[in-house]
């Protein structure tokens, strides 16, 4: 087993890591940021080292300085998070070098699945059905046009090395595609680090559902259940749900295999989660693989009363899954609390958290590093928290995620805790009938019911 893991991550995350570490009895070692210096993170890990000022260039994303602490410190695996480093080829393969254990799949892997029109093509060759598009990345404009011709508008252009919901851009007939290409390759280069972009038919109104899998070093491949992450803003995921509302078991059956397909297709170890568009008439396509931990895992684990986490210690471990069963029961939902203002056009609030009061309950979980006094900086993720609920039926869940989001207080910076609040009343929402144009269709809606409730609130 793992001795002592770094964690090269921050926030919530960072968190949840330390905890899995420390009930496994694995020290843990915290880098942090000069803007994280009094983060519950760095207080709860067994040693903490400031590795920079407050950019994640300097700090987060600085890998000569992450790697000197590990050695320095005699670790002997290192545990990415989401974003940052979780995705780099470049950090996976130097930590192997220094013959330190990712803990996440091989590098190779990381690369290949990494590349997001690579992946798609490789996933085509292996039989799991892919959204038509490009094969692989498109070289200029002149290809474009004509694969323009061939898969028809409206249609996206994808930056490859894309990821958090940017880098998408929606295109609508051949002028739009000869402005809009250039433009798109420049954000990708300049958000990315990386101008190769890829083509995808827009698929009308379709759901998000993931498959959760986890693989050992013995060819055990196990899937532990789907997610749907339909409720998203501006391709930004914001409530989370297992299992998915309205889908058949014939669908549910066909997803898994092809995520195991997918599994296979590029050698995975570890925990990873590979992701499918769903249309109206259960046609499913491959997305992408996002071969990390995901910030929605905990619904899985609500549902499956695996600790995913853990998982990945052990599989990092050397220790195979064939014992592992999983068993789904109850319906979990998670909703994203993020440090942005709804009724500002969802602008970024930062500052100093003057009061915060925890949800608690039964099956009612908080994943976050708040706590009154906490200081919301500009820097990272705006994500400050992850309320999470489970019950025997979705309905169950539903009403528990209203009366936990009622519990929920932050003062000193804006939050979208009413806008979820709002969208747990909804009529759609509550049938269990949306998809990934849900808040895009309703927004004004869901404004304007929350604006009452402040007003009540406020009363
Ligand atoms: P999930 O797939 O786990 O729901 P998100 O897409 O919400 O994850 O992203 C999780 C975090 O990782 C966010 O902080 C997001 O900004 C960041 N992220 C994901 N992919 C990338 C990427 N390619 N480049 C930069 N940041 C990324
Ligand atoms: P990221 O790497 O940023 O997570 P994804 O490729 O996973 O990007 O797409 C993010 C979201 O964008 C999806 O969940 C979906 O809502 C939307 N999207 C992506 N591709 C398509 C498509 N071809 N048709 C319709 N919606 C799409
Ligand atoms: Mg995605």
């Amino acid at each position: 087993m793992l001795k002592k893991v770094l964690i090269a991550n921050r926030g919530e995350i960072a968190l949840r890591i330390i905890r899995a570490c420390h009930e496994m009895g694995i020290k843990t070692c915290a880098v942090y940021s000069k803007a994280d210096e009094n983060s519950l993170f760095v207080k709860l890990a067994d040693e903490s080292y400031s590795i920079g000022e407050a950019l994640p260039a300097k700090s987060y994303l600085n890998v000569d300085k992450i790697l000197t602490v590990a050695k320095a410190r005699n670790c002997d695996g290192i545990h990415p998070g989401y974003g940052f480093l979780s995705e780099s080829y470049y950090f996976a393969n130097l930590v192997r070098k220094n013959k330190i254990k990712f803990i996440g799949p091989d590098p190779e892997t990381i690369k290949n699945m990494g590349n997001k029109s690579l992946a798609i093509k490789t996933m085509r060759e292996n039989g799991v059905p892919t959204v038509p598009g490009s094969d692989g990345n498109v070289k200029n404009i002149e290809e474009a046009i004509k694969i323009g011709e061939k898969i028809s508008y409206p249609l996206l252009l994808k930056a490859s090395s894309g990821g958090g919901g940017k880098g998408i851009r929606r295109v609508d007939s051949r002028e739009e595609l000869v402005e809009k290409f250039p433009l798109v390759k420049m954000e990708a280069k300049a958000s990315f680090k990386d101008d190769s972009i890829y083509m995808e038919k827009l698929i009308e109104n379709p759901r998000h559902i993931e498959v959760q899998i986890l693989c050992d070093d013995f060819s055990n491949i196990l899937c532990l259940g789907e997610r749907n992450c339909s409720i998203q803003r501006e391709n930004q995921k914001m409530i989370e749900e297992s299992p998915s509302p309205g889908i058949s078991q014939g669908l549910r059956e066909k997803l898994y295999d092809a995520a195991r397909k997918s599994a296979k297709a590029c050698a995975y170890k570890n925990a990873g989660t590979v992701e499918f568009l769903v249309d109206k008439d259960e046609n499913f396509y491959f997305l992408e693989m996002n071969t990390r931990i995901q910030v929605e895992h905990p619904i899985t684990e609500m549902v499956t009363g695996v600790d995913l986490v853990k998982s990945q210690l052990k599989i990092a471990s050397g220790l195979d899954i064939k014992n592992l069963k999983v068993e789904l029961k109850g319906h979990a939902i998670e909703a994203r609390i993020i440090a942005k203002d709804p009724l500002n056009n969802f602008s970024v609030s930062c500052g100093r958290v003057n009061f915060f009061h925890e949800p608690g309950g039964v099956d009612t979980r908080f994943d976050s590093d708040l706590f009154t006094g906490s200081e919301i900086s500009p820097y990272y993720d705006s994500m400050v928290g992850k309320l999470i609920v489970k019950d025997r039926t979705r309905t169950l869940a539903i009403k528990k995620l209203r009366r936990a989001l009622e519990e929920t207080f932050v003062s000193g910076i804006s939050t979208n805790i009413w806008y979820l609040y709002t969208i747990c009343h909804d009529f759609s929402f509550i049938k269990g009938n949306y998809d990934t144009s849900f808040i895009k269709n309703n927004e004004e809606n869901i404004l304007k019911i929350m604006r009452s409730y402040y007003d009540k609130f406020l009363e």
